[in-house]
């Protein structure tokens, strides 16, 4: 049996009538940039995070980067986020000329929000918590923290659509959420799309003039910006998934559950913590092994394919060498590097093939 680790065909061919239906209208339309299918879109995520303003943007490292420049964040500031992440989260602060703090992880893959405080400093202007894999980080802390030092928390959400923390979804607990709509997360387009949401006017506005060369009416520029807008033909692919979208999250957390079960007992492998009062949206299931690298090749060879995420934790990445970082400033995100792996996670996953993983990573350890 081959086991893919996320397989986006069989999603198309489910949806393909209504879907090839959506992307011809745009097309007869030429719908292509802004007009009626990304305002759709935009109402619609809204109205389903329940916040006042989504504004749709190119790409998810776009919404970051877009966000932390409308909050004023520039060069000689410091923004804080987590050790273990892709490299969008701090890329975007580094963009800005705003220098990323690094934070090691906790238990459930996400900041360590008792280490950010050690971290704060009078240059400090926000943090941003990545809900990794689809699990959200400790919120409470985090805005307790950020309301006492008055900084600013803008969510990672690229990774967690509709996940939520005591019934708080992830993206509309900070001043904004951020998301990417890349093909392979769990609202994914087909091509590069992302998204703001915030219930704060005044930045939505900004934000929405920001990504669009800084004007709302055409020619009227207040401020310089750039070219970063959700395309038509995205936006109508998304809103037809954004129908499927909480079915979907349902099925990853069936999967979830079934290897958690089939997995807990095994010797050599813990299984994902998951944090109370909170819902997983599994965008990927990361469980601990031990011999990681020896089960990767075994799983491999039955056909079964993995990831990494991430194989070396941010601050230790080449392009922050000269930050001076070392591997025992950091020993939780280090520990996970070498034993982390994430295993074939997707709505359509079948039972068979989900059993055959279970079987084949009992047997390596048996
Ligand atoms: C995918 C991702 C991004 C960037 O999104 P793009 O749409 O690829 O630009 C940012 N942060 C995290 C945690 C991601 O997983």
């Amino acid at each position: 049996m081959n086991v893919p680790f996320v397989d986006l065909k069989r999603q198309y061919h489910q949806l393909k009538p209504e879907m090839d239906a959506a992307i011809h209208q745009v097309i007869d339309e030429l719908a292509f940039i802004k007009g009626k299918h990304v305002s759709d879109f935009e109402r619609a995520f809204e109205n389903l995070y329940g916040v006042k303003h989504c504004i749709g943007v190119a790409n998810g490292t776009d919404a970051i980067f877009i966000t932390l420049k409308m909050l004023g964040i520039g060069p000689g500031d410091e923004v804080i986020t987590v050790a273990n992440s892709w490299i969008a989260t701090s890329e975007t602060i580094s963009l800005t000329g705003a220098k990323p703090v690094f934070v090691d992880v906790d238990e459930y893959f996400s900041i360590d929000a008792q280490a950010i405080e050690g971290k704060i400093t009078l240059k400090t202007k926000a943090i941003i918590p990545v809900h990794l894999y689809g699990q959200m980080s400790a919120m409470d802390e985090i805005m307790e923290l950020a309301e006492k030092h008055q900084i600013f928390v803008v969510e990672d959400c690229a990774q967690s659509h509709f996940s939520s923390l005591n019934g708080k979804r992830a993206g509309t607990i900070g001043v904004a959420g951020t998301f990417s709509f890349y093909p392979g997360k769990n609202l994914g387009a087909y091509g590069d799309a992302g998204a703001i949401i915030t219930n704060d006017d005044a930045l939505s506005e900004k934000l929405r003039m920001f990504a669009n060369h800084g004007s709302l009416i055409k020619h009227q520029h207040q401020i310089e910006g750039v070219n970063s807008r959700l395309d038509g033909l995205q936006a109508a692919i998304l809103r037809v998934k954004l129908d499927h979208i909480l079915d979907w999250t349902a099925k990853r957390q069936g999967h979830a559950l079934a290897y958690d079960e089939g997995l807990r007992n095994v010797i050599g492998v813990e299984v994902p913590k998951v944090r109370s009062n909170s819902e997983h949206s599994y965008h990927l299931y990361v469980i601990k092994a031990e011999r990681r690298d020896e089960l990767r090749e075994y799983l491999k060879s039955k056909g079964i394919a993995t990831g990494i995420h991430y194989p070396q934790p941010l601050p230790l990445l080449t392009p922050y060498a000269s930050m001076g970082h070392q591997e025992s400033d950091f020993p939780k995100a280090v520990a996970n590097r070498d034993t982390i792996l994430s295993l074939p996670m997707f709505p359509e996953l079948t039972v068979e093939e989900r059993q055959y993983v279970i079987d084949k990573i009992a047997e390596f350890y048996c």
